[in-house]
């Protein structure tokens, strides 16, 4: 398929997102060529015969010279719930025109959750979710939802009506409510947003933006980009010298892999020693168990 017509095909494509929210494509500026381009201008026309595209494009990727892939620009149509675009705002990096509630009317659609989609505060991390509430528990708050989002509507447009102005009348309406924005970021930037975003200790309801975004959009448009950055960075991970003191002091330990939880914790580093609870030496124990060093769990 040419570039023209998969952007074509891509651009006003409404990538659904939870209850009624969307990501498009409005724009693209460059491709995996751009970035291929701007880099050969440090590294001279030698490297042409040297590395093809996609090594250039993987050497980049992994030595983090990414300024050629500022040479590239997506800009997107979105619309997401005021909470999560709460978190999406943060980053700084984007050019935004988000729609405006004092001037026209607020969106008249709010971000919704079905019976089996409430989920649990988690007990290991303040921030995050773990597990999902029963149905029936989960059926009633779905129905107190809409109750409250009907009631906030209500008051809304009842301020509306006896005259009250929009910027002052919005103040009530829930951040579930539905936004829409314009925004605009370079390729390099983007790949951050993403990284932090599609990331599992993200919320779930950005994650999907993110994914949709990523998935459906990005990747097409930039296929040796994304396969790198899949490569080195969303299926990458970070071992710190903490994390390899551990990993050498198992191995130097005589015992055979894969490791107990006994073995880990006697090679875990000695200041994670003194500590009841370390966030850090979990983390370390959940890298080692993905990479099959330790033995998973008992019962999980
Ligand atoms: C899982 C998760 C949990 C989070 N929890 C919280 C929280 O509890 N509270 C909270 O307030 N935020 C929270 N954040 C938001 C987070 O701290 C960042 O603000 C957000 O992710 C944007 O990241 P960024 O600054 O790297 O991105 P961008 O703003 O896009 O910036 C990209 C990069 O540009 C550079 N940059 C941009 N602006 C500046 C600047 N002014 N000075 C120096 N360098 C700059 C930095 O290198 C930065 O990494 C959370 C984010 C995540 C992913």
């Amino acid at each position: 398929m040419s570039r023209s017509t998969l952007i074509d095909e891509l651009r006003w494509k409404k990538f659904p997102v939870l209850n009624d929210g969307f990501v498009c494509l409005v724009d693209v500026m460059g491709d995996d060529g751009a970035v291929v381009q701007a880099a050969r201008v440090s590294y001279g026309e030698g490297t042409r015969h040297v590395s093809d595209d996609r090594t250039l494009i993987r050497y980049l990727m992994r030595h983090r010279h990414t300024t050629p892939l500022e040479m590239a620009e997506v800009k997107f149509l979105i619309r997401a719930p005021m909470d999560c675009w709460r978190q999406w705002i943060r980053h700084r990096t984007a050019s935004v025109n988000e729609y405006s509630t004092r001037y026209s009317i607020a969106i008249d659609s709010a971000q919704t959750t079905a019976p089996g989609e409430w989920r649990f505060q988690a007990t290991s991390n303040r921030q995050g979710s773990d597990g999902l509430l029963s149905d029936e528990v989960g059926a009633r708050l779905t129905e107190a939802e809409h109750r409250l989002q009907q009631e906030a509507r209500r008051v809304y447009q009842e301020r509306l009506e006896a005259g009250v102005a929009r910027e002052q009348a919005r103040k009530d309406l829930p951040l579930a409510t539905y936004t829409e924005a314009y925004w605009k970021i370079d390729l390099h930037n983007l790949l951050h947003f993403l990284h932090l975003r599609m990331d599992p200790h993200a919320q779930l309801e950005i994650r999907e933006f993110a994914t949709a975004m990523g998935e459906g959009i990005v990747k097409p448009l930039f296929p040796l980009v994304w396969e790198a950055f899949e490569d080195y960075r969303l299926g990458g991970m970070n071992l710190t010298r903490l994390d390899t003191g551990v990993i050498q002091r198992l191995m130097a330990s005589g015992a055979k892999a894969p490791y107990s939880d006994a073995d880990f914790l006697a090679a875990q580093d000695p200041v994670w020693k003194e500590m009841k609870r370390s966030r850090e030496r979990d983390e370390c124990r959940e890298k080692l168990t993905r990479l099959g060093i330790l033995a998973p769990p008992s019962g999980g």
